[in-house]
């Protein structure tokens, strides 16, 4: 490697992009593209990982393709890098004829640095013909994960992606990702032939964000709570399951006095534009949403990502946490899980129409999941290893913050699980917990359940302790919901030797949920933390300005510049 280029790649990086140093990997990774060589990057989201290919683009002659399916996200990359003073353009099913027509044109006559390409638009024969008259500096397959099928986000166009290496096999192609288990990599090696290409893993770890599962209550209540205490005023996005919840949390809010807006892929296409485009524009809007939303939303200062729900994976968790903080300052991941979401994913699972493999490895990635939730450990040692790398418990996070305490509920669990058992495994929730708490109820006492040897004998706990326990022995796969009987619950092959006492179970018990203002060792240098009155005022009214600079240009505002600069 030459010390020219690495030199010239910095010069780039400061006069273009103001940036003063490359983070992590970038920089040997631009040398390697740059000398017109293969790379398949994964890093987490907020990574940096545009840079990895815009800069290679830059130094070498010619236009840099790169593909991605996130349409409605092409606009505003284009916009941003315009306001660099890159030559940058799209090509994708939203425009009209007489705009591509233009960006055509200026590709042919070498006016264009980078140029962001749908992947069924690519693979049509019209546009590789393009190709084939001009200059390629590389091409960028943004999203790679794509090309896998067992992924959730799968597109059947990028495994036509191969195309590119047989037909330019002299032009540089990069991948890149955020999903980072082993399977997926290989499968995007394979596919996109980049076997020989080098790999970069970039840690996965994010140190400026706090992780944070607490145990479900009145959600809606909780999330007020979080807000209004830790992110008044804050940009933060808020997922939830179904898109009827995503109105009424967005709704709620918005009585509440939080200025929040609704995205699902229900809601009309001009109406999702506009509600993006504002939570992206716009300062401390909180965005309430499906998983529909965020994939590439390149948002520095987004403070808070909470769940509402419990996500389907750990790579999707990790995914949209992610979207946190990419400024590098301090930021929450926050979610509320309870007993009800364990029923909910497994339902799910089981009543969707995908074969058994597929249905299997859906069962073991919320395994994971939920092993994630019932840790006594640190979280992001636990996330951590799920991604392979081992780490030190790291001081901000809920568990190592204020630790749960595991205690032996052997005796507790085999309190519930005979309730179950005694009650003939035919009735929900509510009732089983009645019966060991000793509530007559009108249900109890209709079925003469005040009479069995199980009636009260757990009346020593409360309500929301048994709830606690029952969802972690639902976890842990020692009860499961028969959903064919109105959601009786009903033991499992390993609730037997529990039963029997041959196994000792440790579970869980949540100290209060964290209340107290970050540690400031954990947070590291930054200067967030305190700002006086003064400086407080002084910041509110950069930020004013900073948003008509932004709305004059038209750009979001952390493209005049981010949070961090303005403090
Ligand atoms: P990814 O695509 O990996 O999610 P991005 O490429 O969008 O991440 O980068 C995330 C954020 O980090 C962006 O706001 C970007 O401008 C910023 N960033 C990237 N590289 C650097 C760097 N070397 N120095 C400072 N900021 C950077
Ligand atoms: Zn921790």
């Amino acid at each position: 490697m030459t010390n020219s280029l690495r030199e010239r790649a910095l010069h780039v990086l400061q006069t273009v992009f103001g940036y003063p140093a490359f983070r992590g990997a970038q920089a040997e990774i631009v040398d390697l593209v740059a000398s017109g060589q293969d790379a398949l990057v994964l890093m987490p989201t907020g990574g940096g990982k545009s840079l990895c290919y815009q800069i290679p683009a830059l130094l070498r002659p010619g236009c840099g393709i790169v593909v991605s399916p996130l349409i409605a996200l092409m606009q505003d990359q284009v916009d941003a890098l315009a306001e660099l003073g890159v030559r940058a353009a799209f090509l994708n099913s939203s425009q009209d004829f007489d705009e591509a027509m233009r960006t055509e044109r200026a590709l042919r006559r070498g006016e264009l640095d980078l140029l962001y390409i749908a992947p069924e638009r690519l693979l049509t024969s019209r546009c590789l013909d393009m190709l084939d008259d001009v200059t390629i500096a590389l091409f960028a397959i943004d999203e790679a994960h794509c090309v896998s099928q067992w992924g959730h986000d799968f597109r059947p166009e990028y495994i036509r992606l191969s195309v590119l290496h047989e037909r330019y096999p002299q032009v540089p192609r990069i991948a890149l990702t955020a999903t980072a288990d082993a399977d997926t990599r290989n499968e995007i090696a394979e596919r996109l032939q980049l076997q020989a290409a080098r790999e970069f893993v970039a840690s996965f770890d994010r140190p400026n964000i706090r992780y944070q599962i607490v145990e479900k209550d009145q959600v809606r209540r909780q999330l007020l709570e979080f807000i209004r205490e830790e992110h008044a005023g804050d940009a933060g996005i808020v997922y939830c399951l179904s898109r009827k919840k995503v109105e009424d949390t967005a709704e709620f809010l918005n009585e509440q006095g939080i200025r929040a807006l609704a995205y699902h892929a229900g809601m009309d296409t001009a109406t999702r534009a506009r509600h993006q485009s504002r939570f992206l524009r716009e300062d401390g809007v909180v965005m309430v949403a499906t998983i529909a939303f965020g994939m590439g939303i390149d948002k520095p200062d987004v403070r808070f990502v909470a769940h509402l729900d419990l996500p389907k994976s750990i790579e999707g968790y990790y995914q949209e946490t992610g979207r946190a903080g990419r400024d590098g300052l301090l930021a929450d991941a926050w979610m509320a899980y309870g007993l009800q979401d364990v029923v909910q994913q497994r339902r799910m699972i089981e009543e969707s129409e995908a074969d058994i493999a597929y249905k299997r490895m859906q069962s073991s990635r919320l395994d994971a999941m939920l092993g994630l939730c019932e840790t006594a450990g640190c979280r992001r040692v636990h996330l951590l290893q799920y991604f392979g790398q081992s780490s030190e418990p790291c001081g901000n996070c809920d568990t190592c913050l204020s630790p749960p305490f595991s205690f032996d509920a052997t005796e507790d669990v085999q309190k519930l699980l005979s309730t179950i058992y005694r009650v003939g495994q035919r009735f929900g929730a509510v009732h089983v917990l009645d019966v060991l708490r000793g509530v007559a109820s009108h249900r109890v006492k209709q079925w003469q359940h005040q009479t069995l040897s199980t009636f009260g004998i757990g009346m020593d706990r409360t309500e929301a302790e048994w709830r606690a326990m029952l969802r972690q022995t639902m976890a842990q796969g020692l009860v499961e919901v028969d959903h064919e009987q109105y959601g009786a619950l009903r033991l499992t092959e390993a609730a037997r030797p529990v039963l029997r006492g041959e196994t000792v179970l440790m579970l869980r018990r949540h100290q209060k949920p964290l209340r107290q203002r970050r540690a400031p060792a954990a947070a590291g240098d930054q200067a967030q933390a305190s700002l006086s009155g003064d400086q407080q005022a002084l910041f509110e009214r950069l930020r004013w300005w900073r948003m008509e600079m932004a709305r004059v240009h038209n750009v979001p505002a952390y493209v005049i510049f981010h949070d961090a600069t303005l403090r």
